[in-house]
Parts: C-alpha cells; structure tokens; sequence
C-alpha cells in the first residue's frame, strides 16, 4: 500500500452529505471549538487515522532505511497528526467564509474520507457559493507551498530525497497537501469542484436548479470513472489503493445522487411555510397526569403519537412514546407527565413562517420526528415528517 495513494483518496467533500443527513456524521468524539466552531471525530476516522500513520512508516522507513524505528514511528505519528490539522484548516476555511456571508456553522467533523463542515443551511446565491467552496482547495494549496517553501528553506532541493527527517515530513505534507487542493478541485458535486463548477453555471444561467442537475451529473461521471479506474487497478495488482479509489468512487456516486434528491425535494417545496401544513389541534394534556392514565386515556386512545403538556393553559412541552419507552410500567402510576416530558426550550424550534424545506431538514438532522411551531413564545402547531411526506404524495398523485 503505498501512502500517498492512501491518502490523496481522503476526500474533503465540504458541506452537507447524505451522510450528514441520516445523521451519521454527527461527531462522536469532540475535541473543543476553534472559533467558536465546534471540531469532532467521526469513530471511522480512527481507523483511518492508524491506516495513515501506518504507511506512513512504510513510506519514510523506505525512503530512509538507516533510520531508526522511533524516529520512523514519531515522524509517522506526527506526520498524521499534522495531516489532519491541515484538513482542520481547509474545512475551517469554508466554515469561516460561510459564517461571513451569512452561513451558521454548526461543526466540523472528521471522518474516514476526509472532513465535513455542517453548514446550517446552503448557499442563497451563486457567488456565496462560489467563495465559500473555492476557500478550501485554495487554503490546502496554500498550506502545501508553505510547507514545501519551509522544506526548500531548510535546505531541501526540489525533486531529490530530504535528508533531515523534518525536511521529510514538510515534504510529504507539502505534496500530500497540493494533491488535496487538486483532488477536491475535480469536478464532481458534491465535491468542492463540484460545487464551484455549480456556482459557475448558476451564475451563467441564473437557475441553480439547473446548475446542481449539470454539476451532479458530472459528479455522477467522475465518480463512476473512479470506480472504473479503481477496479482495473486493483486487477492490474495495485490491490488496495485501487480498491480504496473504487471505494471513494461509490461514496461520491451516492453523495451526488443524494444531493441531486436533496436539491428535487427543495424545489418541491419552495415557497411552501410550515404555518401552511402543520396540525394547529394537538391534543393537551395536564402535566400532573400520571404515565398510567396518560397512556391509556390518551396515548393508546388516538392515532395521535405526540402530545402537548401544559401547565395552566400555557404549553410547556412535548411527550411522545419515545420518554416513555425508558421508565418502567410499574413507574407509570407514580411518574407524571412533567417529569418525563420535554421541555420546550429544549427543543428544536421552527416558526410558522419558517420554509418547509429547511424544517425537514432539522427533522432530518436531529432524527426527530416532529417540530414545535412557535409565534412569539407561544405554541402555533406542530410539523412533523409524515404530514411533509403526505404533501408531498399528493402533489405527486395531482402530477403537480
Ligand atoms: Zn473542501
């Protein structure tokens, strides 16, 4: 396995995935906030982490077999450590863009193909787009020349074997960083090429519907040509490294289809507000109602699965079978309602005026089921998944 190949394959596919969609990019493992955004570990990423610093120690204890294990191992070790910083940056980079043309960031999070910054919401014009996709290809270039610039500083002449093990890794970096910049400049959505050749045909044609369907479907090329190129690789005897091609192949086939399902559904939804499909008649319960009799007069007595708790008139919260599930049966006649209920402001909150499109997408992201609607701190209705799933099947049976 030969470790540049390893890792120009790790992607920096910016922004939201599918997989940030399903939430399965949520961070596991945070590491603290960096400008007040926060930074976290995927688990997949520890695998990928000891893949990297592995062949890592193939690739220098090659290069330079008079060096000792320990220094192979700490170059290997730091090396990879660095590495990841450098992804750090460039996602960090579209983060930082984002937030200044009106973007919240909510984190970034490494995984095993790279990194993912979770805007909140996407790009309303071409040019936000553009700069915010451009920043970080430019800031691993960046990144890259510096390092080989520190390298040559050092004494490293161009094209020839470092002889210090410092001017090694400032190599390795400065190259590995440069192969980044190139590799997510490729044209695929949703890659950060992608996008930025979406921002262009969005800024040329003024419909960024059009742009993404032509930006995904070279996405969908590029992707399918990875899986081609890979699997001839790997019988050509490349074995793993042209696996691991075929491999991130198939993720971006499946990034690009999802982000082309992604961009139909919110076309389908523009223009339509929570307030205009949101149930507005919730049933009320009484807070002090015990589980018992919240379940058997209530619960099981309707179709209805999410009731509201208020307190004197006022509604203070939400129940679901989801806060029941985990208190025992023989709790219920003890256990009231307020005590397993939750509370508003703890949840996630939409208002009435509040797009359809992104209220499905907190549903989504969150992996809830419903959203509270609320007007000026008072409870409007609620918004959940099937009544945005129904609209849809019916403006799909109308044809519409
Ligand atoms: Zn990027």
């Amino acid at each position: 396995m030969d470790a540049g190949e390893l890792v120009t394959g790790i992607l920096s596919p910016s922004q939201r995935l599918a997989a940030d969609k399903d939430g399965n990019m949520e961070a596991q493992i945070k590491l603290g906030r960096i400008f007040g955004i926060e930074i976290g570990l995927h688990y997949s990423w520890l695998i990928i982490a000891l893949l990297i610093a592995f062949s890592l120690t193939g690739h220098f204890g090659e290069a330079h077999p008079t060096w000792g294990r320990g220094v192979i191992w700490g170059m290997a070790i730091t090396t990879a450590l660095l590495f990841f910083a450098a992804i750090v940056a460039h996602e960090l980079s579209h983060a930082l863009v984002a937030r200044r043309r009106g973007l919240p960031v909510r984190s970034i999070t490494l995984f095993a193909l790279g990194g993912v910054a979770q805007l909140e919401k996407d790009a309303e014009d071409a040019k936000t787009e553009f700069l915010v996709s451009i920043v970080g290809p430019v800031a691993s270039a960046v990144i890259g020349f510096v390092c080989l610039l520190l390298a040559w500083s050092l004494g490293w002449m161009m094209m020839t074997e470092p002889t210090t093990p410092l001017m090694a890794m400032l190599v390795w970096l400065g190259f590995i960083n440069i192969g980044l910049a190139i590799f997510n400049m490729l044209p695929g959505f949703p890659m950060d090429g992608g996008r930025v050749l979406r921002a262009v045909i969005w800024w040329y044609t003024g419909s960024m519907q059009r742009a993404t369907r032509a930006a995904s479907l070279t996405g969908q090329v590029v992707a399918l040509a990875f899986i081609i190129f890979g699997i001839f690789r790997f019988f050509a005897g490349a074995g793993f490294s042209g696996l691991w091609m075929a491999f991130i192949g198939w993720f971006l086939l499946t990034a690009s289809k999802a982000a082309y399902a992604q961009q139909e559904l919110t076309e389908r939804l523009r223009g339509v507000r929570v307030g205009d499909l949101m149930t507005r008649d919730c049933t009320v319960v009484d807070g002090h109602t015990n589980l018992q009799t919240f379940v058997h007069d209530f619960l099981l007595h309707t179709a209805q699965r999410c009731f509201l708790v208020a307190e004197q008139g006022v509604v203070t919260g939400l129940i679901t079978p989801n806060e029941i599930k985990g208190i025992a049966q023989a709790r219920w006649p003890y256990t009231t309602v307020y005590e397993v209920m939750r509370p508003l402001e703890q949840l996630r909150t939409v208002t009435p005026e509040t797009p359809v499109s992104e209220a499905l997408e907190i549903i989504g992201r969150e992996d809830i089921n419903q959203l509270p609607a609320l007007e000026n701190g008072l409870l409007k209705g609620l918004i959940s998944r099937d009544q945005i799933l129904r609209y849809l099947l019916t403006r799909a049976e109308l044809k519409m």
